[in-house]
């Protein structure tokens, strides 16, 4: 047996980078360090369900053919090169070098590209790009943060190790007793199991999440409020208060109880000004969860290219941004897009079903390394490497810290990564233009 170490993984947008892999050979016997779902990506490398040929589906059948990576891509590029309004979805799940190539693709065909952010924090990234955001890294929370907030978010469960690794419990430089130099609150319409962990969990009510944080601004700066807001106290909001006051650094991460829930991106934009007026008082952040490991990092190369982080139209030869309009699901919804390529996410278990009824009518290319039910509705499904576990790759974390994710074994013979994919999709795509 080989133990692999210093390894990334890559599920969560925690992205922790202290992990071991134990080897036999080629093959994953186990992991240290990983929490649950951690573990479950490495071992997925030899799942079951793993797509080991490209595969095509004929119209109306619910039967896959396999076929040549040769032929698949053709296909691809064939079917994105005559599209009218073809929409290319999802990025999270790979390397940002993918990314940058996705996003040359899209610009060649004049496609709508969007990240998973459009269903998740894409809220956050509009209300940060509007007002700017008071951000840190996790590494200065560990070693400074006394006050750590988790506002409608459930990292027990959806980013397992966060508290273990950055916020709640480890001991940092000026933390140096761990839990007891902190204190936890949640907010969170339900007692979840962070919220059975804090200090202090605020029961606010569902969708008034405005209002509390309202209430909070006024507290602090020693106005009145109402008896009630939100469904919690006044005493227990000026307590509120007076807490984030008295402490030398306090952090709020927010999740998608705060982004997807009424008024979205206006919740982040009051949430970054009631950090905003605390740094009159002492030191505050605010970091977002991110879900999927590297959509933080197709936010970023989106930017980079193109200005925009999500929800790009580039028919018009130029990048347009216009979530609620550009965005992945609104395109599928009005039945806009007469192709689709889907990589590194799966929208057949997250998108309303309409969108993927549309989805399953028209030419589709699904890249994934596994079966999904994605990949079960579209018409070409290539299978791909996974960055992070069989391919090299960087990644941003949630706190927007690029980490090189290693690679700790071979992929099955023969499967390309996404990257070598779409430069293959890409080449050929720019030659039947050129023919046209
Ligand atoms: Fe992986 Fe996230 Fe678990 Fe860390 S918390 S081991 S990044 S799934």
């Amino acid at each position: 047996l080989k133990v692999v170490t210093d390894v990334v993984c890559p599920f969560c947008g925690t992205l922790c980078d202290d992990i071991k892999v134990i080897m036999d050979g080629n093959r994953i016997v186990d992991t240290l360090n990983a929490c649950v779902i951690g573990n479950e990506k490495f071992k997925s490398a030899q799942a079951g369900h793993r797509i080991l040929a490209p595969m095509e589906r004929e119209d109306n059948s619910a039967e896959f053919a396999p076929v040549s990576y040769d032929y698949a891509i053709e296909r691809a590029a064939q079917i994105l090169a005559n599209a009218r309004r073809p929409l290319m979805y999802g990025w999270s799940s790979t390397s940002c070098e993918a990314q940058a190539v996705g996003n040359e693709l899209a610009e060649v065909c004049g496609a709508v590209t969007d990240n998973t952010a459009s269903v998740c924090h894409g809220p956050s990234v509009m209300a940060i790009q509007t007002v700017g955001a008071p951000c840190c890294t996790l590494g200065e929370v560990k070693n400074r943060a006394d006050l750590i907030i988790y506002w409608g978010c459930n990292p027990v469960h959806a980013h397992p190790r966060h508290m273990s690794r950055y916020t709640t419990y480890p001991r940092g430089f000026f933390t140096e007793r761990g839990f007891k130099d902190r204190t936890m609150v949640v907010v969170d319409p339900r007692p979840t199991d962070t919220a059975k962990q804090a200090d202090i969990h605020v029961q606010v009510e569902q969708g008034k999440d405005y209002e509390l944080l309202d209430a909070l601004r006024t507290v602090i700066r020693g106005e009145d409020i109402p008896d009630v807001v939100g469904g919690v106290k006044k005493e227990d909001i000026k307590a509120l208060g007076d807490l984030c006051k008295s402490r030398k650094f306090g952090v709020l991460f927010f999740g998608m109880g705060v982004t997807q829930s009424i008024g979205k991106h206006r919740n982040i934009d009051i949430a970054i000004s009631f950090v905003a007026d605390m740094n009159k008082y002492t030191k505050f952040t605010l970091v977002a969860m991110r879900g999927h490991y590297n959509v933080t990092g197709s936010g970023q190369v989106m930017s980079w290219q193109s200005g925009f982080p999500f929800s790009m139209d580039f028919s018009r030869g130029y990048p347009r941004y216009n979530p609620g309009e550009t965005a992945a699901n609104d395109i599928l919804q009005r039945q806009e897009c007469d192709a689709a390529l889907v990589i590194a996410s799966d929208p057949g278990a997250h998108f309303p079903v309409s969108s993927m009824k549309y989805y399953a009518q028209i030419p589709t290319i699904c890249i994934d390394p596994h079966e999904t039910p994605t990949t079960g509705i579209s018409k070409i499904v290539i299978p791909s490497t996974i960055v992070g576990v069989e391919e090299e790759g960087n990644a941003y974390r949630m706190d927007n810290v690029p980490i090189r994710c290693r690679k700790v074994c071979d992929a099955p013979e023969g499967i390309l990564s996404d990257k070598e994919i779409l430069e293959r999709i890409l080449a050929r795509v720019k030659e039947i233009k050129a023919e046209k």
